[in-house]
């Protein structure tokens, strides 16, 4: 990462990039690039859209309150969307938000919202989690959205889960055990990882059973202390992305 340009600001545009591609922007997208940032005709940015890679496009202001963005040249490649899934039990706003930014930083490439017994709201506004994953992509020059599903039960949720899928299941309750080697035990497993973090309220001992009979359910403690979810949510996928992820 070492060549990458950390300080252009980047924005996600939902539009083809090719070379000379012209991208119209939104208001509030020309409103911060020319008030916020006051950027210039000429000046730059990155721009990419999930599919065609990131791509270094000029500004062409049309005026104080309009600008056309036109691709000059690719910077980076497209990659493949991450396959780890980061379940989890809704929270209320300012806490959702957070955790569904730090899960898109942390590298996850699907949010599935579970709904367990104790979670506290049980309707999850997608188009908000939408802009919270685009806004993490945008600043941690993440090149794919991840794919924001629908909220489930914890019953479907498992029912429809990959049977190989290895599913790290961070239980408040586990005895406390080094979850790094637990982790390290199951080496490199095609059929990707699963992660599901509790509500508040935490998991339910029938919620327990159902989550510990999934046939590679892997149950983890996050230490002697109970986190808050997502406290919890940013420890479990550091170990997972560190011993299981792309962190190694
Ligand atoms: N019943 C407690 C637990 C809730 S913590 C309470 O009411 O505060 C919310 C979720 O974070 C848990 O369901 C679990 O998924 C995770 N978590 C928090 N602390 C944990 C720990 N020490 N070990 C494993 N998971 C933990």
């Amino acid at each position: 990462m070492a060549d990458y340009d950390f300080n252009a600001p980047r924005l996600f545009v939902d539009a083809p990039l090719h070379e000379g591609a012209r991208i119209a922007l939104d208001r509030g997208q020309a409103n911060y690039l020319l008030n916020v940032l006051r950027l210039k005709t000429g000046e730059g940015v990155l721009v990419f859209n999930g599919q065609d890679g990131e791509w270094r496009a000029d500004i062409a202001v049309e005026g104080r309150k309009a600008a056309d963005l036109v691709c000059a040249h690719r910077t980076r490649g497209q990659t493949a969307r991450p396959s780890l899934i980061y379940a989890f039990a809704p929270l209320k706003h300012a806490r959702l938000d957070y955790m569904v930014q730090k899960a898109v930083e942390m590298g996850a490439g699907t949010l599935q919202p579970v709904i367990t017994r104790r979670t506290q709201s049980t309707r999850v506004n997608l188009e908000r989690m939408r802009s919270n994953a685009v806004e993490a992509a945008e600043q941690c020059g993440i090149l794919t959205l991840p794919e924001v599903r629908e909220e489930e039960s914890l019953e479907l949720f498992l029912k429809t889960l990959d049977k190989d899928r290895v599913l790290v299941f961070c239980d408040e309750d586990a005895p406390v055990s080094n979850p790094v080697q637990a982790l390290a035990k199951l080496g490199n497993n095609p059929a990707g990882v699963a992660v599901i973090v509790g509500p508040e309220g935490g998991f339910t001992d029938q919620e327990r059973a159902l989550v510990a009979a999934h046939e590679s359910c892997v149950r983890v403690s996050l230490g002697p202390r109970i986190l808050r979810a997502d406290t919890a949510a940013v420890a479990a996928l550091a170990i997972v992305q560190s011993v299981l992820g792309d962190w190694s």
